[in-house]
C-alpha cells in the first residue's frame, strides 16, 4: 500500500515495545497533529490502547523546549546553538584532557531511534570510552545476559503471531501484558485465551491479566527461583522431562538435577507464600501440552538475582522441549517502543552494534575497519555505575532523552551524586528532572517530528516517518549528535538522513545487514537478517541454538532472598510496577490531559490487614518510607496485594518511588533490584 493511499503518514505508536502502527496528519493550527487508525498496520491493525490513543497530545504541547539553553550563574538562558554546541563540544574536549575518556558517561535512550542511539555509541566510542548504556538497564538486562549466554540471542525467540496461533498454554511470569502491553494482550493474547489457551500468570499483584488468567500464583517478590524449583521438580517426577529434546539439544541437564537433589518442595512452597498444589498444577499444565510459550517481565529481570531468574525460567523450557518452534520459547515483553533496538545497535557498555562484545578482539577489529578508528577493549560503565562513580571516576554526561533522577533506584543519592558532575549536556523534548541539573539543554524533536527505524518487542525492525514541521528552534537528536561528532573529530559522523546512517549501521551489525528501508516498507521485517535475500526470523533455534557449540544450556539455580529483606523498623516489602495510563518517568504521559485524567497521582497499594492495624483508610494520603528516602503518595486499601507487600508505580516525578529503591545490582547484567526493597507505611499528617 502507498503512503499516499493511507491519506496520512504511517509511523508507529512512541510508547511501549509492542510497535503499533498509526497514522498522523497535520492539524488545521500550525504544529497540530491529528491520529488516525493504520487499520492495516501489522503489528495492530489499526487498533490503540489509551496511551498510543492519546500519544499526540504532548507533541505540540505548551511545555516543549524550544530554543537551546545554557546555565549562566545558576540560571538557564536561552541561547544560539552555535553557542551551545560550542559549550558542549569545549567541555567535553576538556574533560577528554584533564581526566581521559572514561571520565565521560552517556546515557542512550529507548525513545530515540536505532539511527539514532547507534550515533551516539559511535560518538562514545570515537571519544575513547565504552561508558555508554541505555535504560534497557533498568528492565530487561538480566534477561538479555541470561537469553544470549544460555540460547544465544538476547530477544523474543519467537513472534506475536505464532504466538498466538500454536501456543496451548501462557506462561506469564512477572509480566502483566494486559496493564503494559494492552495491545499485544487484547489482540493476541486474549485471543488465545479466548480459543482454550490455558492461562498461567506468576505475580505478587493481582492484576488486570490475572483477572483473565486460569490460574495466578500470587508469589512473593523475590521468591521466583523456589517457586521455579518446584515446577521443576514436579517435571523431574513425574517423568515429564522432553528426554530427546534434552539429549540433543541441551547441556547441563545433570547440573539442573544435581541442584534440585535434596529439594524441599513443601518448604519452597511456604517461602513463596503459594500453595504446593496450585503449582504442582501449574506446572503439569505446562509441561504437558503440546505448546507452551513463556513471557517475562520485568518481575523477572528487576532483581539482584535477575539473571538467575531468568535463567530458571530458560531451564524450563529447555527440560521440557519448549523451544524452537512456533507457539513455545522464552519471550520478553520489551517496555518501551525501541529498547530492542536501542540494544541491538550498541548503546551498551559491554556490546558494539549486533551485540559484539566488546572485548572479543575478532570482532572489535571487524568493527574498527568499518568505523576506521581504535576502539577501547574492555566494558565500560553501566548507567547506574555512571551515576555511582559520578564525581569521582565521572566528571562530565551526555545525557540524550533519559531521566535519571527519577528512573534510576536510590533517587536522592543520583541527584546528589549528578550535582557533582562539572559538566552535563541534555537532549531532550521536555525539561526533566535531570535536565534541570544541566549545564547545556539542547531540544529535540519528538516522534512525530523526524524519521528512522525502531524495532519491537519481537525483534520486527519498522519505520517511523516524519508527520509534521520541526517545531521552534528544534533539531533532530540524529543531526545534534552529527554535529557534535563533526566538531569534535572532524569525520565519521557526516550523515545527512537516517537511512545514511542505517546503511552504516547494517555493515558493522550482522543481524541487522540484510535489512534496507526499502524492505522495511510497512510490514517490517525481524531480525535475525543477514542478507538480502533473508526473510527475516518469526521464531529463532528451530535446528540449533545460536551458542558456541549449538545447545541450549541449563544451569541449575538456588534461591536467593532479596539482599534488602523486611525487618522491625521496615517491615513490608515494597515492589512497583508499570500503569495501562503513564509511561516510564511521565515526562511524556503526565503531560498528556488524557492519561493525567485517567490517573491524576502516585499511589500505593496495601492490603485491607495492613491498613487496619495501621488506621489507614483508603484515599487516604500516606508516607512510604525506606532506608534511601520517603515520599507521600495515596493509599488504595485493596485485596489485590496479600498483607506485607506494598505496591505503587515508578511514573509520577511529584512522588518519586523511586526515591525509595534499592540500587543493589545484579552481578552479571547490572541491573538494580526495584522489585523488592524493605519499606514501612504510615500515615501522613500533611494536609
Ligand atoms: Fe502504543 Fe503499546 Fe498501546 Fe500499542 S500497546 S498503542 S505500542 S502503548
Amino acid at each position: 500500500m502507498s503512503q499516499e493511499a493511507n491519506e496520512g503518514v504511517c509511523t508507529i505508536c512512541p510508547y511501549c515495545g509492542v510497535g503499533c502502527g498509526l497514522q498522523l496528519q497535520e492539524g488545521e493550527e500550525e504544529g497540530e497533529v491529528r491520529l488516525k487508525p493504520w487499520f492495516d498496520a501489522p503489528v495492530n491493525e489499526g487498533a490503540l490502547c489509551i496511551k498510543g490513543g492519546a500519544s499526540t497530545e504532548v507533541v505540540n504541547h505548551e511545555d516543549r523546549l524550544t530554543e537551546p539553553l545554557i546555565r549562566e550563574d545558576g540560571e538557564f538562558r536561552e541561547a544560539t546553538w552555535e553557542e551551545a554546541l560550542e559549550r558542549v563540544t569545549a567541555e567535553m574536549g576538556r574533560i577528554r584532557e584533564e581526566y581521559g575518556p572514561d571520565a565521560m558517561g552517556f546515557f542512550g535512550s529507548s525513545k530515540c531511534t536505532n539511527e539514532e542511539n547507534y550515533v551516539l555509541q559511535k560518538l562514545a566510542r570515537r571519544y575513547g570510552t565504552n561508558n555508554v548504556d541505555n535504560c534497557t538497564r533498568m528492565c530487561h538486562a538480566s534477561t538479555v545476559a541470561a537469553l544470549r549466554q544460555s540460547l544465544g540471542a538476547g530477544a523474543m525467540t519467537n513472534s506475536m503471531q505464532d504466538l498466538m496461533e500454536e501456543a496451548d498454554v501462557y506462561w506469564i511470569h512477572g509480566a502483566n501484558p494486559s496493564e503494559q502491553h494492552p495491545i499485544a494482550h487484547s489482540k493476541y493474547f486474549k485471543q488465545a485465551a479466548l480459543e482454550d489457551t490455558f492461562v498461567v500468570q506468576v505475580d505478587p499483584h493481582a492484576n488486570k491479566t490475572s483477572r483473565d488468567a486460569d490460574l495466578h500464583l500470587q508469589v512473593k517478590p523475590g521468591t521466583d527461583i523456589p517457586l521455579l524449583n518446584v515446577v521443576l521438580r514436579t517435571i523431574l517426577d513425574n517423568g515429564w522431562v522432553d528426554e530427546e529434546f534434552v539429549a540433543e539439544r541441551t547441556e547441563g541437564f545433570e547440573d539442573l538435577v544435581e541442584t534440585l537433589e535434596d529439594f524441599d518442595v513443601e518448604e519452597a512452597a511456604e517461602i513463596c507464600d503459594v500453595p504446593l498444589e496450585d503449582i504442582q498444577r501449574a506446572a503439569e499444565t505446562y509441561a504437558t501440552a503440546d505448546n507452551a510459550a513463556i513471557f517475562t517481565g520485568m518481575g523477572m529481570s528487576q532483581h539482584a538475582c535477575g539473571t538467575d531468574n531468568v535463567q530458571n525460567l530458560i531451564n524450563l523450557a529447555l527440560a521440557t522441549g519448549n523451544l524452537g518452534r512456533p507457539g513455545t520459547g522464552v519471550n520478553p515483553l520489551r517496555g518501551q517502543n525501541n529498547v530492542q533496538g536501542t540494544c541491538d545497535v550498541g548503546a551498551m557498555y559491554n556490546t558494539f552494534p549486533g551485540y559484539i562484545p566488546v572485548d572479543d578482539d575478532e570482532g572489535r577489529a571487524e568493527v574498527e575497519a568499518v568505523w576506521g578508528f581504535e576502539l577501547p577493549p574492555e566494558p565500560g560503565l553501566s548507567n547506574v555505575e555512571i551515576t555511582q562513580a559520578a564525581g569521582e571516576q565521572i566528571h562530565g554526561a551526555y545525557v540524550m532523552g533519559e531521566n535519571p533522577v527519577i528512573s534510576e533506584p536510590n533517587g536522592n543519592e543520583v541527584r546528589e551524586h549528578l550535582e557533582r558532575l562539572e559538566f552535563i549536556v541534555a537532549q531532550d523534548i521536555f525539561m526533566s528532572d535531570t535536565a534541570e541539573l544541566a549545564d547545556v539543554v539542547l531540544p529535540a524533536t519528538s516522534w512525530a517530528e523526524r524519521g528512522g527505524t525502531v524495532t519491537n518487542t519481537d525483534r520486527r525492525v519498522q519505520l517511523m516517518r516524519p508527520a509534521t514541521r520541526v517545531p521552534g528552534n528544534t533539531r533532530h537528536d540524529l543531526e545534534i549528535l552529527c554535529e557534535v561528532g563533526t566538531r569534535l573529530f572532524g569525520e565519521g559522523f557526516d550523515f545527512e538522513t537516517p537511512e545514511e546512517a542505517f546503511e552504516e549501521l547494517r555493515e558493522v551489525a550482522p543481524i541487522y545487514r540484510g535489512i534496507t528501508y526499502e524492505r522495511i516498507g510497512f510490514e517490517g521485517i525481524h531480525w535475525p537478517c543477514y542478507d538480502e535475500d533473508d526473510e527475516g526470523d518469526p521464531f529463532l533455534y528451530e535446528g540449533s541454538f545460536d551458542t558456541p557449540n549449538g545447545l541450549g544450556k541449563l544451569r541449575g539455580v538456588r534461591h536467593q532472598p532479596p539482599k534488602e529483606v523486611e525487618d522491625e523498623e521496615y517491615p513490608f516489602v515494597l515492589t512497583t510496577a508499570r500503569l495501562e495510563e503513564h509511561y516510564n518517568t511521565g515526562t511524556m504521559s503526565t503531560r498528556s490531559p488524557t492519561l493525567i485524567r485517567r490517573t491524576p497521582e502516585n499511589f500505593v497499594d496495601i492490603n485491607p490487614v495492613d491498613a487496619e492495624s495501621l488506621g489507614i483508610e483508603d484515599e487516604q494520603y500516606v508516607r512510604l518510607v525506606s532506608r534511601r528516602g520517603e515520599v507521600r503518595v495515596k493509599a488504595h486499601v485493596t485485596e489485590d496485594v496479600k498483607p506485607g507487600i506494598l505496591w505503587s508505580t515508578p511514573h509520577f516525578a511529584d512522588s518519586p518511588i523511586n526515591q525509595l529503591t534499592n540500587d543493589v545490582l545484579d552481578p552479571v547484567a547490572k541491573i538494580p533490584e526495584y522489585k523488592a526493597s524493605a519499606a514501612s507505611v504510615e500515615v501522613d499528617v500533611e494536609p
